[in-house]
């Protein structure tokens, strides 16, 4: 049996290591490559997709998972031995299913559909990417139909979203989105018809000022220079080649501060999720998110329960005066929580503020479901979209570029990878509710700048498992709770009156 286990621990450290790897290409191509560097790039990344791709299917990790299940069966659950097992069981399992040819088909037909999508933003003609997302969402289904009979997918889009959000389901999702867009849509014309116009941070602030107040912004949160980055990116994101190892990037906007400030302490929630993986999962396939969702709700919770909150607002307003002086001498903390927390109708979703968000993403999910489900041609989504933008943001498309061309995630054949948003901000507004209720002075620790007790909270509940629970599990574990909409919603209610941006409810409390 010893010996089985360890080949399986040999096998996870592997793959483990090349996952570091992988991070680190990516890292660097969004960072640091030459523009010309691109096409060896891609044959780098395939190279090692492949030989990836070999160690999870390799037979011979079979054979270790199938000796190791009478095992398994019998020893403690929880133990982390058997987390892995289970871990590079499902993981060899999933892979086994896809026949490598058309696993191949599927990323040079996503690298072709990314190509065509950039030329139909170009162009402003969907005709151009057409045929692209029709061939994306054919192999999409050609994945579905690989588990065929295996019982475990009720529905073809769950294959989609279990990629993405192991374990979550159509069924689950379809009630969810369907009383977020009841419940939203009101509650966003109402704050939207009292909110103002204008920029969060108006004024024009240098790159040099906002990187040292970025700077002083991460070091306060968390961020450990010992083993941390920060670096500039066109589309802000983080990576960690471990848990020693984190790199954060942002951009610097210098007629936008929120986009430099948000996306810092955004970014930093995923950073603080790696850091705080327990060591002990060092080099095994437990020390990685067990969802993109909850690797989401970090982001958010960070961005937005901390970075938009009162107390927040309190202990940043002397650091954006110290730093930047000027328009911060002339605004007091209510001007700062308003102006952060206003409520616009707005077609992009990656502009979109905290309590309009979700209802760009029940919008992906109605359409991306129309599509795998055959309701909806791929000739008739620009159609949809705009219906659907009319339906529930009232708004009209102006352009396919504010419209159905602005995301790459289908072009990139992510299908199934929208609702992962939502889940992360209806698990954060979860997480903040079990977090005040055993930290009942978290509003002061914040506005003392005094950021510990929040990081020693997530890691204990949520970081540390890294991959060894389900979302299901960790949200339960967590706060008692299975997924649900309630505390997202009552939060996005109760934080716009309380900053003077609703002046009455608007929501029936709902028992
Ligand atoms: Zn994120």
């Amino acid at each position: 049996m010893s010996a089985a286990l360890d080949d399986l621990r040999r096998r996870a450290l592997e793959i483990a290591d090349l996952h570091g790897i992988g991070g680190l290409l990516l890292w660097d191509q969004n960072t640091m490559m030459p523009p010309g560097g691109s096409d060896a790039r891609a044959d780098q990344f395939e190279a090692l997709e492949r030989i990836l791709h070999d160690r999870v299917i390799d037979p011979g990790l079979g054979r270790t998972i199938e000796a190791l299940e009478p095992w398994a069966a019998s020893a403690d659950p929880d133990s982390d031995d058997v987390a892995l097992h289970r871990a590079l069981k499902r993981d060899h399992y999933k892979a086994v299913n896809v026949p490598t040819d058309l696993a191949a088909e599927i990323s040079s037909a996503s690298a072709h559909a990314q190509q065509s999508w950039m030329a139909a933003r170009e162009a402003k003609d969907f005709k151009v990417f057409q045929p692209a997302l029709e061939r994306v969402l054919e192999l999409q289904q050609r994945y579905i139909a690989c588990f065929d009979g295996t019982a475990e997918f009720a529905h073809p889009y769950d294959v989609l979203l279990d990629d993405y959000e192991p374990g979550l389901t159509t069924e689950e999702l379809r009630p969810l989105f369907a009383t977020l867009q009841d419940e939203l849509v009101p509650l966003i014309s109402a704050a939207a018809a009292a909110g103002e116009e204008g920029r969060v941070f108006p004024g024009h602030f240098p790159a040099e000022q906002q990187k040292a107040l970025a700077g002083e912004l991460l070091r306060a949160v968390g961020y450990d220079p010992e083993h941390w980055r920060l670096d500039a990116a066109v589309h802000p994101f983080a990576r960690s080649m471990s848990h020693t190892d984190v790199r954060l990037t942002t951009r610097w906007e210098e007629d936008d501060l929120a986009m430099a400030v948000y996306s810092c302490l955004h970014e930093f929630g995923h950073g603080l999720y790696e850091a705080q993986m327990d060591p002990r999962h060092y080099r095994t396939t437990l020390a990685e998110a067990t969802g993109l969702g909850v690797h989401e709700s970090q982001s958010r919770l960070w961005e937005n329960l901390v970075g938009r909150s009162k107390p927040f607002c309190e202990w940043f307003l002397p650091l954006l005066r110290r730093h930047l002086g000027g328009a911060f001498e002339a605004i007091e903390v209510p001007d700062l929580y308003r102006s952060v927390n206003q409520v616009r109708l707005s077609l992009i979703r990656i502009e979109a503020d905290e309590t309009t968000y979700n209802v760009h993403i029940a919008l992906r999910f109605e359409l991306e479901l129309a599509l795998v489900e055959g309701r909806l041609s791929v000739a008739d989504l620009p159609d949809a979209w705009d219906e659907a933008t009319h339906r529930l943001l009232g708004l009209e498309t102006p352009s396919l570029l504010e419209g159905v061309l602005q995301d790459i995630h289908w072009g990139a054949g992510m299908v199934g990878y929208f609702p992962t948003y939502t889940i992360g901000n209806l698990m954060s507004a979860q997480l903040w509710g079990a977090l005040s209720a055993e930290l009942p002075d978290i509003e002061e620790s914040v506005a003392a700048g005094d950021f510990a007790p929040l990081r020693e909270w997530l890691r204990e509940n949520i970081h540390r498992h890294g991959r060894k629970y389900t979302s299901r599990e960790l949200l339960r574990r967590a706060t008692g709770e299975e997924l649900q909409v309630e505390p997202l919603l009552s939060y996005l209610e109760g934080k716009l009156l309380d900053a003077g941006l609703l002046t009455a409810p608007v929501r029936i409390p709902r028992t």
